[in-house]
């Protein structure tokens, strides 16, 4: 966190009690209350074991200003999401670091339609914590707190709303869930019994410590799971990252695919459904959904990197799908936001009206092989890499959308691009082979490390 930016690429990150401490989170919490004025406000966290220490400071510094907290507890961030649109509030504060390591927590704003706020909006609140333009309410009119329980509830009832759950019922799924020892495994083991599948859940006790596995839901980090589905016979796994707002599947087989799969599977049956309706992703998608888009009469329209980019855009142009390649899937008709137990109703939805099994789904589409990678680079230094790096690229078939995409010849591509949360360089590769992927992002990680050393 810098001297005068608070939020990152999906709200304020950092490790709990050194970047981010209790007497910020109150501070953060006027700011926000400040910029609400004296709003109803719905307020919940993940299951980190600084969850409830941040809760209560945030909440100090809300009802400090006036606005009252309904207070949520602990729930995936789309379940939240989904109730401050549901309950009618002016907005809601999430307390998550999503897929971060344990020790780190954040702050999240949300608007009142459920979506991150903008980021003009979070440059407000920046300014309100920086100069201190907090107002604090005269005492007989501090905001109250009042406990709001049954939002995971609601939640699992809303995402059945559009599905068709007879037709998944009568195929009696078998599947596992990983909920990375999060708030996961509070809705969609019960939302899939709901919807008649049987459930073996793994990591599903909650543990602030993640014991289970890091919560970032990538392939290597899922090696349990993908041996679990094997073993007990199940057609499907499910792997969500800390909030459960991301999720990663798993076939039959045991094979987990990356988002960029399961999207571009999602999209297909949209758009047969939904013809030349757009479909909102960022730039680092595969070049996979735009061959499914060609073959299905879609239109895709691509945006920077981030969630809160996704879902901006999708409410901009009235977008009813967007999609991420790290497993974060949006479905307007239920929220703009990326859900995770949502998109694992859509992909049973799938497979019950077309009978197939995963595994053939995913084999019915082109074939990519993507490869990502990351390179440390101290924060002061990400500008100066990515104009080195440009000069180097040039004369390439380049965008700069958002870092530097490259596209060559034989249908492979990188993107490499500055986090927005933590201090690394992401790499994102594909090909049509893995050995060229994987040396694309060798080549890129080790051009990065070069240009590091010179600066
Ligand atoms: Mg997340």
């Amino acid at each position: 966190m810098g001297s005068n930016k608070l939020f990152g690429t999906n709200g304020i990150r950092g490790v709990a009690n050194k970047e981010l401490t209790p007497e910020m989170a109150v501070k953060v919490g006027s700011a926000i209350g400040t910029f609400f004025k004296k709003k109803n406000l719905l307020l919940g966290h993940d299951a980190r074991t600084s969850g409830p220490m941040f809760a209560r400071a945030v909440i100090s510094g809300l009802t400090a200003t006036g606005c009252n907290v309904f207070f949520a507890g602990m729930a995936p961030t789309p379940a939240l999401q989904y109730a401050v649109k549901n309950h009618c509030m002016d907005g809601g504060v999430i307390v998550t670091a999503s897929h971060n390591p344990p020790h780190y927590n954040g702050i999240k704003v949300i608007w009142n339609d459920g979506i991150e706020i903008s980021h003009e909006q979070e440059i407000e609140i920046e300014k309100i914590y920086f100069e201190n333009k907090q107002v604090l309410a005269e005492w007989n009119e501090l905001g109250a707190k009042h406990e709001l329980s049954e939002v995971n509830d609601e939640y699992i009832e809303a995402i059945k709303k559009h599905i068709d759950i007879a037709k998944i019922a009568k195929k009696h799924y078998h599947v596992v869930v990983d909920a990375a020892n999060s708030v996961g495994a509070l809705t969609a083991p019960r939302l899939l019994r709901e919807l008649g599948c049987k459930v073996t859940s793994i990591n599903a006790n909650i543990d602030g410590t993640f014991p289970g596995r890091t919560p970032e839901p990538r392939p290597e980090n899922l090696k349990e799971i993908a041996v679990t589905v094997k073993a007990v016979g199940a057609d499907l796994g499910v792997a969500f990252d800390g909030d459960a707002d991301r999720s990663i599947f798993i076939d039959e087989n045991g094979e987990v695919y990356w988002g960029d799969k399961t999207f571009a599977l999602i999209a297909k049956y949209f758009w047969r459904k939904n013809p030349h309706a757009k479909i909102v992703t960022p730039v680092s998608s595969s070049t996979l959904i735009k061959d499914i888009a060609a073959a299905n009469k879609g239109e895709i329209v691509w945006t920077k990197v981030g969630s809160v980019t996704v879902s901006q855009t999708m409410k901009k142009i009235k977008a009813k799908l967007g999609g991420e390649e790290n497993g974060g899937v949006f479905y307007g008709p239920h929220q703009s936001v990326r859900d995770g137990a949502m998109t694992t109703a859509l992909i049973l939805n799938i497979m019950a009206e077309t009978g197939e099994r995963l595994s053939t789904l995913i084999s019915e589409q082109p074939q990519y092989f993507i490869e990502k990678g990351k390179v440390e680079c101290p924060e002061d230094k990400k500008e100066k890499v990515l104009e080195k790096l440009l000069e180097q690229v040039k004369g390439s078939n380049i965008n700069t959308f958002d870092g530097v995409k490259i596209w060559f010849e034989d249908k492979s591509a990188i993107l490499v691009r500055p986090s927005g949360t933590e201090p690394i360089y992401r790499l994102y590769a594909e090909a049509k082979n893995q050995e060229k992927a994987l040396k694309l992002i060798d080549d890129y990680s080790s051009k990065l490390r070069k240009i590091l050393k010179t600066i």
